[in-house]
């Protein structure tokens, strides 16, 4: 989208140990010598990994990242990691309502949207993910699930400066499957709309990644896609080669 820096964002997911920091290294030493000053990277580690993350991205451009937080800022919550305590280890951004947190923990839209005001509160960016289930998709209801997901988890405060969208069909994730480019444009400028809806003029300098098997072989379409402001990648994330140049598809 004209006037927005692309973000290509990376998600861990449960993966990675310290053996794994020579694979960040490279991704940090890839944006150091200056191969796309275009696009803006941060890479979302497991919380074990995270400050060790941030030192070593720290002489670089790109950034590290939470993959989820708790709303609250500290308590009995035992095994949970709150927003502040990722900024506190170094992260810039979190991302919020990722479909497996949604599917696997059970997570609803007034849960999402608490943790997003719970990252601003701490002083992170909150990437917001949003996405349709494989049947959902065949049923026809892709886009009214995108505006029920964007109402019930996006505080009304939010800007392009605290929020990136990040729109991942469930059934594209992790399963090598990808909507066409038509579906994607589709998707997004709904949520486009729907932003401007709910937001006003934070809407138009939103971010509204793409997220679900990117990969090196298929960025260059994917991000393309009018509306596509980057990429959230899984599993590519992983491999600096394969995250380095996807970053480069634009
Ligand atoms: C994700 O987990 O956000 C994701 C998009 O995964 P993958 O790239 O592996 O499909």
């Amino acid at each position: 989208t004209p006037g927005i820096r692309p973000l290509v964002a990376g998600n861990w997911k449960m993966n990675g140990t310290s053996a794994s920091l020579a694979e960040l290294r490279s991704i940090g030493n890839g944006f150091m010598s200056g191969l796309d000053a275009e696009t803006e990277a941060v890479v979302c580690v497991p919380a074990t990994l995270l400050q060790r993350a941030a030192e070593i991205l720290s002489r670089t451009p790109v950034r590290a990242g939470g993959e989820d937080c708790h709303a609250k800022e500290s308590g009995a919550f035992t095994g949970e990691i709150s927003a502040e305590m990722l900024k506190d280890a170094g992260a810039s951004h979190v991302i919020v309502g990722h479909s497996e947190r949604r599917e696997l923990f059970g997570e609803d839209d007034a849960t999402v949207h608490a943790k997003a005001s719970a990252a601003w509160r701490a002083g992170l960016v909150a990437i917001i993910c949003i996405g349709e289930t494989r049947a959902e998709r065949e049923t026809g209801a892709t886009l009214d699930i995108l505006s029920r997901q964007l109402e019930g988890s996006i505080p009304t405060s939010a800007t392009a400066a605290n929020t990136i969208i990040a729109y991942e069909p469930v059934w594209a994730i992790g399963t090598g499957l990808t909507p066409t480019a038509a579906d994607v444009a589709e998707a997004h400028a709904h949520i486009r709309h729907k932003l401007t809806e709910l937001l006003g003029d934070a809407a138009a300098k939103m971010r509204i990644l793409y997220g679900g098997s990117v990969k090196p072989s298929n960025a260059v379409e994917l991000l393309g896609v009018d509306n596509v402001d980057g990429a959230l990648v899984g599993g590519a994330s992983l491999k600096a080669a394969d995250f380095l140049a996807i970053a480069e598809a634009y």
